[in-house]
C-alpha cells in the first residue's frame, strides 16, 4: 500500500488543506528557482512526489518491520553508548537511501530545503507503520532543525550536514528523576570554565535517543535564579575529537510498555563538556519555542497511530463475518465505525491546517531570528500565523493523543479476541499510543495551557473578550443567507461561547461594575477553580477547532459538507455533556 496515493483524503488535504500561496513565497522569492523549478505549480508538484514516494517506503518496508522492531527492540547500551538493534538499522539505512533525513534542512547544509509541512506529513506517514520508527527518525530531522535555528553558523555546518547523511542523531534533555512536568526544579548544574565553556553535571532520564551522539540539555548555571528564569540550554556532544573517553554516558535504556523500537535512556553527565545556546537564562524560553513544532509533530504521530489502527479494523471487519454478514454490516459496528472514521478525518482536517499555520509561523520566525527584519506584508502574515499556531498547539497535541488511545482500544475491540493477540498490530498500536500521551507534555498540561491561552486574552483586553462572547449573536449570520454547514457551526460556536463565558463568570466572580477589572477577579483562589474544568474546556476547544476547519473546508469544496455534518452530529452530545458539568460542578 502506499500511504499517500492510495488516500484520497491526503490528496484533498495536501492540495486545499495547505495554504501554498502564502507558503511558497516564504521559500521561493521568484521563478525560476535556484533549483530548477519555473513555476509554484511546479514546487507542489514535487513536494507532493515526495510525500509518495515516502508513502511508498513506509506503506511497505517500514510497515512490514514494524513487529519485528517491536520484538527486537532499539538496541543495546553497550560502555555508555547505544547500538542499534539490526531493524533499527536498517530503518536509518532505507531513510538514508531515500534522503528523507534532510528534508526541511537548507540545501546548503545538506539539506531539501523542502516546507515543515511536508516532513509533518511524513511524520504521520511513518507512524502510521510504526511509532517507534517515525520517533527514532524525528530525533534526527528536529535535531537539525534546533541546530540550524539555534546554534552559531561554524556548529551548524559543522554538524547538520553529518545528521543529513544519517552519521549522528541527538536528544531532548529536560527530564530528571524529581521533575518532570515541572521543569522549573530542574537539578543538573553548569558551571563555567576558563575557555567559556561550561560543565555539565547530573542525570536525565526518559531521554529518547539519548545515545545519538548529541543533546540539548537544559541545566542550571551555577548560583543561577531557582525556577524556570535560571535555566539556561546547551549542546552536549557524546564524543569530543582528540578525547577517548566519552563526555557523557547513556547509563540505560528503559524496558517500557510499548515503542520498544525507540530508545527511551538514563543519560548521566560528569563534568561533560557543552556549549551554552543562545543567551543564559533563556533556556526555558527556546525549548518552548521548540515544543511548538514538537507538540504539533507528537499531533501528527498520534494522527498516524490512529490511522494505521483503525485502517487494519476496518479492513479485518469487512472480512470477517458473524452472523452471516461482514461485522462492517452489523447495526452497531455500522454507527460505531462511522463515528470512529468521522473522528479520524476530522483530526487529520484540524492537523493539516493547524500544521499549515505553523509552517508559515516557523518560516518567518526563523527569517526574524537570523535577519531580525520582516516587511510590513510578513509582519502582518507572521502576526496571525502565530496566533493560530499558539491557539493550536495545546488543543491538537490533547486531543489526538487522547483519541489516538481510544481508538487503538477500539480497534482491538473491532478484532474481538484476535485484538488481544500479538499476531495481529492492533494491540502493538495501542501500547505505543500512550508515548504521545506523555512526552512534550501530559494531556493536563496541554489542558492547563489552552486555558492560559483564554485567560491571557480574557485579562488582555476584557470588555473586547467578553462583548465578543455575549454581543455577537449569529442572528445576523444567521438571516444573512450563509450555507447551511455555516449557520450550524455559527450558532453551535455562540452556544459553546456563552456556556463558556458562564463558566469563566461562576469561577472567577467577577462583581457588578467589576467585569473589565481583571485584578479584581484574576485571584489566585478563583484561578484555580477554574483550573478544575481546563481538561473539559481543552476538550469543548479542540471540538470547536476542528468543526471551524471542517465548514471552512466545505466552503471550499461542497462535498465536504458531508464529513461537517457527520462530525457535528459526534460532538454536539459532547459538548451538552460538557455544558452540563460545567453547571453543576
Ligand atoms: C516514551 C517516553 C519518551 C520520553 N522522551 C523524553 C525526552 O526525549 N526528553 C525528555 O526530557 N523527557 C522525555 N520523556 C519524559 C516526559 O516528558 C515526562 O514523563 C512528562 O513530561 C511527564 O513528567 P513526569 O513523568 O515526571 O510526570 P509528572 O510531572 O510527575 O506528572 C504526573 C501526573 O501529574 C499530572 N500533573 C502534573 N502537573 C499537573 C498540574 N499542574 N495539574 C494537573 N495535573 C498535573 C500529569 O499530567 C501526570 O498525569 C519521555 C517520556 C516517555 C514516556
Amino acid at each position: 500500500m502506499n500511504y499517500y496515493s492510495d488516500e484520497k483524503d491526503w490528496q484533498w488535504l495536501f492540495r486545499n488543506g495547505i495554504d501554498w500561496d502564502k507558503i511558497i513565497p516564504l521559500y521561493y522569492k521568484s521563478f525560476p528557482t535556484e533549483e530548477g523549478f519555473n513555476s509554484k505549480k511546479e514546487v507542489v508538484d514535487f513536494f507532493e512526489e515526495i510525500l509518495q514516494n515516502t508513502g511508498e517506503w513506509t506503506g511497505n518496508a517500514v510497515t512490514e518491520r514494524a513487529a519485528l522492531l517491536d520484538k527486537e527492540g532499539a538496541g543495546k547500551v553497550v560502555d555508555g553508548r547505544t547500538i542499534p538493534s539490526e531493524s533499527l538499522q536498517a530503518l536509518y539505512n532505507e531513510a538514508i537511501e531515500l534522503d528523507s533525513i534532510g528534508l526541511p534542512f537548507p540545501t546548503e547544509l545538506g539539506g531539501l530545503g523542502a516546507p515543515s509541512a511536508i516532513t509533518l506529513m511524513l511524520l504521520a506517514q511513518l507512524s502510521r507503520a510504526c511509532l517507534a520508527s517515525s520517533t527514532q527518525m524525528a530525533f534526527f530531522t528536529s535535531i537539525g532543525e534546533m541546530i540550524h535555528r539555534f546554534c552559531d553558523e561554524e556548529t551548524a555546518h559543522r554538524l547538520v550536514p553529518m545528521i543529513a547523511r544519517g552519521e549522528i542523531s541527538g536528544s531532548m534533555c529536560l527530564t530528571e528523576p524529581g521533575c518532570g512536568s515541572d521543569l522549573g526544579m530542574i537539578k543538573t548544574s553548569a558551571t563555567p570554565t576558563d575557555d567559556g565553556k561550561y560543565l555539565l553535571n547530573g542525570a536525565k532520564i526518559f531521554i529518547t535517543n539519548g545515545g545519538g551522539g548529541l543533546g540539548f540539555v537544559l541545566a542550571r548555571i551555577k548560583d543561577d535564579k531557582e525556577g524556570l528564569e535560571g535555566i539556561s540550554m546547551f549542546l552536549c556532544e557524546q564524543v569530543l575529537e582528540g578525547q577517548e573517553k566519552l563526555n557523557y554516558i547513556v547509563a540505560k535504556n528503559e524496558d517500557k510498555m510499548g515503542m520498544h523500537g525507540s530508545f527511551t535512556t538514563e543519560v548521566v553527565y560528569e563534568n561533560s563538556v557543552a556549549t551554552l545556546v543562545g543567551e543564559a537564562g533563556k533556556g526555558f524560553k527556546y525549548m518552548l519555542h521548540l515544543m511548538n513544532e514538537a507538540r504539533i509533530a507528537v499531533g501528527m504521530q498520534a494522527l498516524g497511530t490512529i490511522e494505521g489502527s483503525l485502517g487494519y479494523a476496518i479492513n479485518y471487519a469487512k472480512e470477517r463475518e458473524q452472523f452471516g454478514k461482514p461485522l462492517t454490516e452489523l447495526p452497531l459496528m455500522k454507527r460505531n465505525l462511522e463515528d470512529f472514521t468521522t473522528e479520524r478525518d476530522a483530526i487529520r482536517a484540524l492537523l493539516v491546517d493547524t500544521i499549515s499555520h505553523y509552517d508559515i509561523f516557523q518560516r518567518l520566525d526563523l527569517k526574524k531570528t537570523k535577519t531580525g527584519d520582516l516587511t510590513k506584508e510578513e509582519e502582518v502574515l507572521f502576526k496571525e500565523a502565530s496566533l493560530w499556531t499558539r491557539k493550536r498547539t495545546p488543543l491538537v497535541k490533547y486531543y489526538a493523543c487522547e483519541q489516538a488511545t481510544l481508538l487503538t482500544q477500539r480497534s482491538i475491540q473491532i478484532l474481538g479476541g484476535y485484538g488481544f493477540m500479538e499476531e495481529y498490530p492492533v494491540e502493538r498500536f495501542h501500547r505505543d499510543s500512550f508515548g504521545p500521551l506523555l512526552y512534550e507534555g501530559t494531556s493536563q498540561i496541554q489542558a492547563l495551557m489552552a486555558l492560559k491561552d483564554i485567560m491571557k486574552y480574557a485579562m488582555k483586553d476584557p470588555k473586547r473578550f467578553f462583548s465578543n462572547v455575549l454581543f455577537k449573536h449569529p442572528s445576523k449570520e444567521l438571516l444573512n443567507g450563509s450555507n447551511s454547514w455555516e449557520k450550524s457551526f455559527s450558532s453551535s460556536h455562540y452556544k459553546f461561547k456563552k456556556n463558556m463565558v458562564k463558566l469563566l463568570m461562576k469561577c472567577l466572580r467577577p462583581e457588578i461594575g467589576e467585569l473589565f477589572n481583571p485584578k479584581a477577579w484574576a485571584s489566585d483562589e478563583n484561578v484555580s477553580e477554574l483550573m478544575e474544568h481546563a481538561e473539559t474546556l481543552c476538550q469543548a476547544l479542540s471540538y470547536m477547532e476542528t468543526a471551524r476547519v471542517l465548514c471552512e473546508h466545505a466552503n471550499i469544496d461542497e462535498e465536504r459538507k458531508d464529513l461537517f455534518f457527520r462530525y457535528q452530529k459526534l460532538i454536539l452530545p459532547r459538548l451538552e455533556g460538557i455544558y452540563t458539568d460545567w453547571s453543576i460542578r
